[in-house]
């Protein structure tokens, strides 16, 4: 399988190649240059399998032959061994019609994990294979920080400088990611927003005097990896519910666009996916996109789900790309317009190509709280903000009798303590497996939110 670039202009690459690669050296991101397929009695012959080996079954076909179906399935067998529940993904019931997808139980507490265990074991397996060093470079709004620095703390030939914005993650977020103590891992707290840091992560990508003496990876779902280890559980939830037989859609609390596009990619794949629904809290330049056309950027709003406190969200270049048509010399002209003047309204063919299964909603603080207290009332079940934001959303979609619709459990509710306890009344416990989190000492260093002085601090450290 070979890897494209959105904006039509960088090299093809196979898959150890994407993995090891950030943004494609023209400025757009990577994708399969095709959609591979399964047949409904493919699918169905996927029922039943432990998650690990339907990781490897519908992962194969993105890999092709850089790694063995026999490799590619030990390497997923130890990715999620470290999951604290038996089914990885495990799928709770809230009602008629409405079901939770469980994401969090890997080791710090947000889906992240599920594609971060998995990509710190590809970066050790490709760069083995080829020698040499890779630099990660990337932003977090707290959630892909912890994840990814828990998946490559220790490892060999790679070393981490992870961006969260100072004060704008959860405390659980900021000393997940802090607290651990490996040489090989940077933390640094910028003074400004998540778009502020992923903005300067994606000039470093671009700039020849860090590239000419580092390997500089992402993390961050720029990177294909992430996005194709996501569509596994999109497989899983919906052969469970049914599928091939039996359609189902899916509510996704959105920020950056990886995981519902990792929907989209699986409903590419022939999984009869009903709808997805984009979820929004107040940053909803999604919304206003996919509703109207609209792709403006405004400012940030702090609120109490961080991790969707986003305006420029990555992979929306992905879908724009798929949806419109595949003209990468268009997109490059759109993406420059945008990039010059924060705004942009897509085309007539993005618009329908995007609406064909895709639907958005936006929820405010008061819709978030009333989902999360609607949720522990009426199902017993405590939801993080994220998760509340797409559980709302799922509820103002009407859906063909007997669809049901999955909202996908992004994070566990301890990891956002304060605005489930007063949502709910209950604060909810820290599992056992994240240990004594805050009694360890924190490391991070604070710099300016300016592309020069984190440059500088890379030069500066890396080894
Ligand atoms: C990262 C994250 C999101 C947003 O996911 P995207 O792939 O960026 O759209 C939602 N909820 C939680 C808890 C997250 O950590």
């Amino acid at each position: 399988m070979q890897y494209v670039s959105t904006r039509g202009r960088a090299p093809a690459l196979n898959f150890s190649a994407v993995t090891l690669t950030g943004l494609a050296a023209d400025g757009g991101l990577y994708l399969p240059e095709r959609w591979p397929t399964f047949a409904p009695d493919q699918i169905a012959a996927m029922r039943g399998l432990p998650y690990a080996a339907l990781a490897q079954k519908v992962m194969q076909p993105f890999v092709g032959t850089c790694l063995s179906a026999d490799r590619l399935g030990e390497l997923c067998e130890q990715a999620y061994a470290r999951f604290a529940h038996k089914a990885v993904t495990p799928l709770v019931q809230l009602d008629q019609r409405d079901w939770l997808l469980e994401l969090f139980h890997g080791p710090t507490l947000a889906f992240k994990d599920v594609a971060l265990q998995l990509l710190g074991l590809l970066f050790e397996e490709f760069l083995a294979r080829e020698g040499g060093r890779l630099t990660i470079v990337g932003a977090t709004s707290g959630d892909t920080g912890s994840a990814a620095i828990d998946a490559v703390a220790g490892r060999e030939n790679v070393e981490i400088f992870m961006l969260h914005p100072k004060g704008r993650v959860s405390d659980v977020q900021r000393v997940q990611m802090t607290t651990v103590r490996a040489p090989n891992v940077h933390n640094i707290a910028i003074e400004g927003s998540f778009d502020d840091a992923q903005a300067i992560v994606k000039r470093i990508f671009a700039e020849e005097s860090v590239t000419a003496r580092h390997r500089i990876g992402a993390v961050n779902s720029i990177n294909w990896a992430r996005l194709m280890a996501q569509v596994v559980y999109y497989f899983a939830a919906a052969l469970q519910l049914g599928a091939p037989d039996r359609r189902a859609a899916f509510s996704v609390p959105t920020g950056n666009f990886g995981d519902v596009f990792a929907g989209h990619v699986a409903a590419r794949m022939g999984l009869p996916i009903e709808k997805l629904v984009v979820a929004t809290n107040v940053n909803d330049i999604l919304h206003r996109a996919l509703s109207n056309g609209d792709y403006s950027a405004g400012d940030v709003t702090p609120t109490a789900s961080p991790s969707m406190d986003i305006q420029v969200s990555s992979n929306f270049e992905r879908l724009l790309f798929d949806v419109g048509g595949r003209d990468g010399a268009a997109l490059a002209e759109q993406m420059r317009g945008f990039d010059a003047s924060r705004a942009m309204q897509l085309t007539d063919g993005q618009r329908t190509g995007a609406g064909e299964r895709i639907v958005s909603v936006r929820a405010d603080a008061d819709q978030m709280s009333l989902a999360m207290r609607r949720a522990w009332e009426e199902s017993g079940e405590l939801i993080d903000p994220h998760t509340a934001i797409g559980l709302h959303a799922a509820r103002c979609v009407d859906l063909p009798p007997g669809v049901p619709m999955v909202t996908l459990a992004t994070a566990h509710p301890a990891k956002f303590r304060d605005p489930v306890e007063q949502a709910t009344g209950l604060r909810p416990g820290l599992p056992t497996r994240v240990g004594d989190l805050f009694a360890r000492e924190e490391r991070y260093d604070v710099l300016p939110g300016t592309y020069e002085a984190v440059r500088d601090y890379i030069m500066d450290h890396a080894a």
